[in-house]
């Protein structure tokens, strides 16, 4: 199903659901679906047949195309109610959507089928705005629901999604006069006769919810500021939250390995400084996009925005614990012998006062968006708290939406991820030959890429090939100059939440024989090389050990570490120190679980921005051969006679750090085609 091939209803069911899933105070990422009812001539029988397209579980409206959309023969789907055995079984219900779709294809039916199925209007809305869910989570919200609307939008306290909802839902939407619902603790549900109907509805709804918390709300519906919280200034916010990221990214990956987001909005920020935030984070969040997300509440640090970051860490700790013990705790008060088992017992996300927030997910996507729904959340409390009191739905309804059989199904159907899912790795040099290749096959292997090197608009560009900022940043990054290195992994952690894998491959070389190499050639060659590797090392060996994940280091060297050719003095000892920094490296920090390894590639004249540059002319004369013949020639003269691409030697570097080698480290790996004379011993 394509998106030119359905009828003119559904056409306007796409464009609506795009419109409305673009505007962040009409739903939230990926929250509410959508549906049209449209009448088609059945290919298998001639006869006319009702079809629901519905938004299939999964996906987001904003992008929504056809292909996103469950297609089922409405007949059949009110047809189920004979066969519905009452509240305690509507999971079965779920199964049995598959005998009512229509044709081959089409998206797996979501739970709220029912809510767009069984009421008879043609076109439904169902959507998470945080003006609508703030009315949806006041204590009062049904009297402030009658207040705005009278009986033009109804009311339905909270109901799990699902059969027994969307009967419900049906019941209210062949009242006369009613146009919506606000759904308890959760959001908006309208229909209508078209399309556009419908629409506009919807966003009167929504509109006219926004205009009445702004009227009637109190001046601070969060309560007084407390000054002892207010934001540090900028540039110490952002140096702080890099301190802590790592080792806030350690408490959230305690379970399984977690990527990081960061905000520090003022939404965040005022919220946070405010006197109701202690009580208003320990209720959690209400709407189950949100808390599905967030977990039920987050880890919010009471210590002083400019404390000690040892008073930080160490109180960090303690909460940590208390938090644990709290979800486990929870798990342990709801659970039930067809509970799936535990999930885990982090936090998802953590909240600074003075700092801001940080959200985690097995991806930077999820990161980002649990993030964003906390916001959401913020605005839901604001708005109710503002009116009313801030009234979530109660933790064992939490505990059956996060430990519903339905999510979990959701949860393992997720394919398995990619070797260095949850992995951020940092490349030297990133911008070209060996360094953009590795880059490549770390992000393609799942990794965070962080590409550094020497110019903006270079590393800017390898990163939105990469699927930019949910995937890869570009950092401009100098290696010889120690402030550049700090501020670049500064940015890679405020980007990711730390870093795992470092791979310093950042080189040039200036090659020439002891009576031709300048005091200044040497020196720069020493600077970039084994220099730069050592300072982006100290740089982030403090990360590394913040995290307590454990993580790689792969040092590029080179054949000439082992045996150099002629005329190289200052390139091939420069290479050697590199090389045995691998040893020393790995030695030192096997205690923190990291590895370090290196790889000895040779003679890669194809990508290298090395050999473009004036090495490959003068090692062609060198060798007495045309420089456009090099690669051939350095094929040539190894054992497998095979060209060496810069790919080869990414593919070492996935291998080294991908889990393959776990027990590996000080170990040095010729990619070379194999050079006798540099063979390892
Ligand atoms: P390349 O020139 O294509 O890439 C090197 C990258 O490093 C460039 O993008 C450059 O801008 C960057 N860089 C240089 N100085 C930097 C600095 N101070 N800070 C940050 N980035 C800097 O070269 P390549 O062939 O891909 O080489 C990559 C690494 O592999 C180098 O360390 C090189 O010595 C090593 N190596 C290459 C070969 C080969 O045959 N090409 C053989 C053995 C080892």
């Amino acid at each position: 199903m394509t998106d030119t091939d359905v009828p003119q209803g559904v056409r306007d069911l796409l464009a609506r659901s795009n419109r409305l899933g673009s505007d962040p105070t009409v739903t939230n990422y990926g929250g509410g679906n959508t549906s049209a009812k449209v009448t088609v001539t059945s290919p298998a029988s001639g006869e006319p047949v009702e079809l629901l397209y519905v938004k299939g579980s999964g996906g987001d409206l904003g992008t929504l195309k056809a292909a996103g959309l469950a297609v089922l023969e409405r007949g059949r789907l009110v047809e189920l109610d004979r066969v519905y055995r009452g509240v305690e079984h509507e999971d079965e219900m779920v199964d049995l959507f598959a005998f009512c779709s229509h044709g081959p294809g089409g998206a797996a039916p979501s739970i709220d089928t029912p809510m767009h199925g069984l009421v008879d209007h043609a076109h439904v809305d169902h959507l998470h705005p945080d003006a609508v869910i703030a009315l949806a989570c006041a204590a009062d919200g049904e009297k402030l629901v009658k207040e705005i609307w009278g009986g033009a939008v109804a009311w339905v306290p909270w109901k799990r999604p699902g059969w027994e909802l969307g009967k419900a839902m049906r019941e209210l939407s062949a009242k006369d006069g009613v146009i919506g619902a606000v759904l308890g603790g959760h959001g908006l549900t309208a229909w209508g006769s078209t399309s556009e109907e419908v629409e506009e509805r919807s966003l009167r709804i929504i509109r006219e919810a926004g205009e009445y918390l702004e009227r009637e709300s109190t001046a601070e519906p969060f309560g007084a500021y407390d000054d002892a919280r207010s934001p540090l200034a900028l540039a110490a916010r952002r140096a702080r939250a890099a301190e802590l990221f790592p080792h806030l990214r350690g408490v959230a990956s305690r379970d399984s390995r977690q990527v990081g987001h960061f905000t520090d909005s003022d939404v965040v920020l005022d919220f946070l400084a405010r006197e109701k935030a202690y009580d208003l984070v320990h209720l959690g969040t209400s709407c189950p996009d949100h808390f599905l997300r967030t977990k039920v509440r987050p880890l919010l640090l009471d210590t002083a925005p400019d404390a000690p970051v040892e008073t930080v860490v160490a109180r960090l700790h303690e909460l940590e614990e208390e938090y644990r013990a709290e979800y486990q705790a929870y798990y342990d008060r709801h659970r039930t012998d067809d509970s799936p088992a535990m999930r885990g017992a982090a936090p998802a996300i953590v909240l600074v006062p003075g700092v801001g927030m940080f959200s985690f997910g097995a991806d930077k996507q999820t990161a980002r968006v649990a993030g964003e729904f906390y916001v959401n959340a913020i605005n839901v409390m604001r708005g109710a708290e503002g009116v009313s009191t801030y009234a979530p739905v109660d933790e064992a309804e939490k505990f059956a939406v996060e430990y519903w059989i339905l999510e979990e199904r959701k949860l393992q159907r997720r394919p398995k991820p990619k070797e260095h899912a949850g992995r951020i790795a940092l490349v030297t040099g990133g911008a070209s030959g060996i360094g953009l290749a590795t880059a490549r096959a770390l992000a393609a292997a799942g990794a965070n890429v962080v590409v550094a090197d020497l110019d903006q608009s270079k590393v800017e560009d390898v990163a939105a090939e990469l699927g930019g900022s949910d995937r890869a940043v570009g950092i401009k990054m100098d290696v010889s100059d120690e402030n550049a290195v700090a501020a670049g992994v500064l940015e890679a952690v405020l980007a990711f939440g730390g870093i795992d894998l470092i791979v310093n491959n950042a080189g040039i070389t200036r090659a020439g024989s002891l009576r031709d190499t300048a005091f200044e050639d040497w020196d720069l060659q020493y600077k970039i090389m084994p220099r730069g590797s050592f300072v982006v090392a100290k740089a982030i060996e403090p990360v590394l050990r913040a995290q307590g994940l454990g993580g790689d280091l792969v040092n590029i060297c080179s054949k000439n570490a082992v045996f150099a050719g002629p005329d190289n003095v200052a390139y091939s000892s420069a290479k050697a120190a590199q090389a045995h920094m691998v040893r020393l490296l790995a030695a030192e920090l096997g205690g923190i679980g990291v590895r370090v390894n290196g790889i000895n590639p040779d003679g890669i004249v194809k990508g290298s921005g090395i050999f473009a540059g004036g090495w490959g002319a003068s090692r062609a004369k060198t060798y007495g051969v045309a420089e456009e013949d090099l690669g051939k020639y350095y094929a040539q003269r190894t054992v497998l006679k095979e060209e060496v691409l810069p790919e080869h030697v990414a593919l070492a570097v996935v291998a080294l750090t991908n889990g393959t080698l776990p027990v590996t480290t000080g170990l040095i790996i010729p990619v070379d085609s194999g050079v006798p004379q540099a063979f390892m011993r």
